[in-house]
């Protein structure tokens, strides 16, 4: 672990996409929670954690000398739909955090909801408490899931209220992210149409993320293949877990290969490949099954923002299609090889096969897709034949898997298929008990059960379970 450094890099290499910006002080703040673990891995100092200092400090009220906070530019296509600018309406850039004594390796630490950026618009700058507890669960609980994301650091109550369709507690969530620099980034900075500062803004994104591709002969083909390619692994890492995300815009989708922005994200309960939550997502865009087709439509938009500094014009365009070409493949590799690891297999045919007669399985009879996995852990039929209410094609799809796997690859299943995930009415019922009440205890809970996944554990039974009719979370909101 190296002594704490905290820089700015990017803000101060590019004024154009940045702009410095104090956030606005709350009246009251209190803590909702600080997350040690991650302030360990970033040498946080200990006077600015869980103390009166750190309390001012993610409340945006009295920050350190160290903390430079910028709202970054970007622009992005929202629903297909292109926007030129964007950026950080209610966000702020606080510092970099360096990891390694190089500053090769650094961490972004923002605030989200400190109030009002210069890329407002019309907007408060505010977060509700809601929207910041489903980010901090739901962001830590991929992590633990081993999903690459953004983290959560802190979050604090503001004191104040935010008016949304009714008044709502306002809050502020820390957000660590390898970067904030999304495919709407790379967008905005084509809308310039300033040679120089692409290629040193492409420069920039390899040094901090892919610097092992400033040697590649062709460094911005590379960039794009390395970007479509931790792309695709995280949307099938994100399909192997039922996760939707909700509302894949542009600027939505990290360079890094983080996931990014917890909006109206949700896990699917019942398998059903066209699920989708958000309820402003009226066509289905961002649908479960839509995800990878959406990955390589934002692609494709990362590609345009790289032909510039690719060869001519023809020539440019034919090498950036054949990198695309590659998405599906790429991604279909990664999605089954995760699916037949699911059920205990190598990634043959045969086990594609097995899998797919399984999902059509739970399709069939509306089975819980993380439950419909993990029951497989188990060695026998006790909790999964009920699933399927014990028909026959169920207990012939159970014998030719038992036929394939072996009994060593079934006891690590539950390595593999988590017991717990975020599921919605949990999420729910957190918010909605420290919403009415300030009550916190079930917040506290679920991070802790979430936390660990793969960990079953008998006093944590109802977490396992799907919502009931009448707990079932059907939209979500942003
Ligand atoms: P999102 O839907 O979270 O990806 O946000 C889309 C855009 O709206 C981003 O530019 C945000 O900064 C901006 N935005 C969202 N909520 C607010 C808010 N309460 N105040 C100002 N800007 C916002
Ligand atoms: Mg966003
Ligand atoms: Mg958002």
């Amino acid at each position: 672990m190296t002594a704490f450094r905290s820089s700015q890099s990017y803000a101060t290499q590019f004024p154009q996409l940045a702009r410095a910006c104090q956030p606005t002080p709350v009246i009251a703040p209190q803590w909702l929670a600080f997350n040690h673990a991650l302030a360990d891995e970033l040498a946080w100092p200990s006077a600015w954690r869980d103390t009166q200092a750190g309390l001012e400090l993610f409340a945006g009220n009295t920050l350190p000398s160290w903390v430079t906070p910028h709202a970054l530019a970007y622009a992005g296509h929202q629903f297909a739909h292109f926007v030129p600018q964007l950026g950080d309406g209610r966000a702020l850039l606080l510092t970099e955090v360096e990891l390694d004594d190089q500053g090769q390796q650094r961490v972004d630490v923002q605030l989200k909801g400190a109030g009002r950026t210069p890329f407002s618009r019309g907007g408060d700058g505010r977060s509700a408490l809601g929207p910041v507890l489903r980010e901090y669960l739901v962001s830590e609980a991929m992590h633990a899931l081993g999903i690459p994301t953004t983290r959560a650091l802190a979050a604090v109550l503001t004191g104040e209220q935010v008016q949304r369709e009714t008044a709502l507690p306002g809050a502020i969530l820390t957000r660590v992210a390898a970067s904030h620099l999304r495919v709407g980034t790379a967008q905005y900075v084509l809308h310039q149409q300033q040679f120089e500062l692409l290629k040193t803004f492409m420069d920039y994104v390899i040094q901090r993320h892919y610097p092992h591709l400033t040697q590649a002969d062709e460094p911005y083909l590379a960039l794009l293949e390395e970007v479509q390619n931790r792309q695709a692994a995280l949307i099938a890492q994100w399909m192997s877990i039922g996760f939707i995300h909700g509302v894949m815009n542009t600027d939505n989708m990290t360079l890094s290969g983080e996931t990014i922005d917890y909006g109206p994200c949700a896990f699917m309960e019942a398998y059903h490949p066209a699920t989708k939550f958000s309820f402003i997502d009226k066509q289905g865009r961002y649908a479960y099954q839509n995800q990878p087709a959406i990955g390589l439509w934002n692609m494709a938009r990362f590609a345009e923002t790289l032909l510039p500094l690719l060869g001519d014009e023809t020539t440019s365009v034919a090498q950036a299609t054949a990198v695309l070409e590659e998405f599906q493949p790429t991604y279909e590799q990664h999605y089954w090889q995760l699916m037949c690891a699911k059920i205990g297999l190598e990634f043959t045919p045969a086990a594609q096969q097995l899998v797919q007669r399984y999902l059509n399985l739970m399709q069939a009879y509306q089975v819980d897709y993380t439950l419909a996995f993990r029951v497989l852990a188990d060695g026998d039929v006790q909790r999964a034949a009920p699933l399927f209410q014990h028909q026959d094609d169920w207990q012939l799809w159970y014998q030719d898997w038992q036929q394939q796997v072996t009994p060593q690859a079934v006891a690590q299943l539950a390595q593999r298929n988590p017991a717990y995930i975020p599921r919605n009415h949990l999420v729910e019922r957190a918010i909605q008990e420290a919403s009415q009440s300030g009550d916190l205890t079930y917040f506290n809970r679920l991070q802790q059960i979430l936390a660990h996944p793969y960990e079953e554990r008998l006093e944590c039974q109802a977490e396992l379970q799907p919502a009931r009719p009448d707990q079932a979370v059907t939209h979500t909101f942003c």
